[in-house]
């Protein structure tokens, strides 16, 4: 008979009081049970996080009734960002599943019938992983950033700790030069569930580090302060955005109390970006996002990396909302730095479903190559007469961005 293990780094449920046993080899589970009433994709119903094992300790395979209980029925009425439940739950007809002695996650695709998605699997002797998405750990964040420690093109900072104790680690990559240079902000997981922009930072991080003379050149004229994850406590909890039940949602300026968003706010005032990219995953299958980024950027950044058809996305395109001269209650971190900074801010979605974490990184090293592409170059032609030099991000938005002046 197998059992199901809960309760170790980013599982969801994290307790056994999420799992319910129905049957020999039948199980229910309740990705959205918390050990306190929570708020926003903590909420009943509306949990983004799924992460279990299963143990068999026969020494024959073993067959099992897995029913994800997402309890979207139960949810209060108003779930986030207009999605209903039956949206909802079509994002929610697979898990991905790795077998022992294996490195790659399959997808395996259920029955869903209201809030319940089942699945039927075959287990072999040994532990079986199964997640909504491939995980990414706070463990495995460590192990990255002390992979970079003796990188001479960077500087690892520890900016402070999270509520409950983590770490909270800031890259600065670039080169020796001594010239006057953009200040570039990247931050990823603000949001805990969302694994797929901690493979796109990895892939971000080993573009900027090549051999590639776009990168090269990169490090010339710009500086990258790299947040490669802002919210430890809730990967490491099982939480689905926010850094606790009640807790905090990092990527706004107001929330709830929390130690890691006063150190990665903190951070921002005294880095000061001239661009600000939010590194996200939706839950959909279908649209990759791309929010906030000024036109005349955008359409240069989607001549460099045009829809990812290959995976089945196509772009989804968020205009830049107006920012107020004031400051607001409760604005978006890109928003911020706009209005404080005269930044840029662009927040890209990265869904999983048709991509391999190889596939994340790559998409993440070809984004920010695309996005470097649509801020160095001239408008057609304009290189013929002005030096490429001249075009740097400020002086773009000095133009007023076309480049044409
Ligand atoms: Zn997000």
């Amino acid at each position: 008979m197998a059992r199901i293990i809960v309760g170790f780094e980013g599982s969801c449920p994290q307790s056994e009081q999420g799992v319910r046993q129905e049957g020999e080899n039948r199980f229910r589970i309740f990705p959205s049970w918390r050990p306190s009433p929570g708020i926003s994709e903590e909420a009943v119903g509306h949990s983004t996080r799924l992460g279990l094992k299963l143990v068999n300790e026969s020494q024959a395979d073993e067959t099992l009734a897995l029913l994800i209980d997402w309890q979207c029925d139960e949810a209060p009425p108003d779930m986030p960002r207009g999605f209903s439940p039956s949206t909802y739950m079509s994002y929610r007809d697979f898990v991905v599943v790795r077998e022992p002695g294996h490195e790659a996650w399959r997808t395996v695709m259920g029955d869903v019938e209201g809030s319940v998605a089942e699945f039927e699997l075959n287990i072999p002797p040994g532990e079986t992983e199964v997640h909504w998405h491939p995980p990414y750990t706070y463990t495995q964040s460590e192990a990255f950033v002390d992979s970079l420690r003796a990188h001479p093109l960077v500087q690892v900072e520890q900016i402070g700790k999270s509520e409950e104790g983590r770490n909270l680690p800031l890259l600065t990559i670039t080169d020796s030069g001594k010239r006057e240079k953009t200040r570039v902000l990247i931050v990823s997981r603000y949001h805990a569930y969302e694994s797929a922009s901690s493979y796109a930072i990895e892939g971000m991080v080993q573009w900027l580090l090549s051999e590639d003379p776009w990168a090269i050149a990169a490090l010339r004229c710009y500086v990258f302060y790299i947040v490669p994850m802002a919210n430890p406590d809730g990967v490491v909890n099982g939480m689905g955005r926010l850094t606790a039940p009640q807790g905090a949602d990092l990527i706004m300026s107001s929330t709830a109390q929390d130690r890691a968003h006063r150190v990665l706010w903190e951070m921002v005032d005294r880095v000061k970006p001239q661009l600000c990219i939010g590194l996200h995953n939706w839950q959909n299958k279908h649209s990759d996002g791309l929010l906030g980024l000024e036109p005349h950027l955008r359409n240069r950044f989607l001549k460099f990396m045009p829809d990812q058809v290959e995976f089945g996305k196509q772009w989804h395109i968020r205009e830049p909302r107006p920012i107020s001269s004031t400051r607001p209650q409760r604005e978006l971190m890109g928003e911020y730095c706009r209005r404080e900074f005269g930044a840029q801010g662009v927040g890209l979605e990265f869904p999983w479903f048709g991509r391999t974490p190889d596939d994340v990184r790559e998409t993440g090293r070809k984004t920010i190559w695309a996005l470097f592409r649509a801020l160095d170059e001239p408008s057609p032609g304009a290189w013929l007469y002005d030096p490429p030099e001249k075009f740097t991000l400020s002086s773009y938005w000095e133009m007023g961005g076309d480049g044409t002046g």
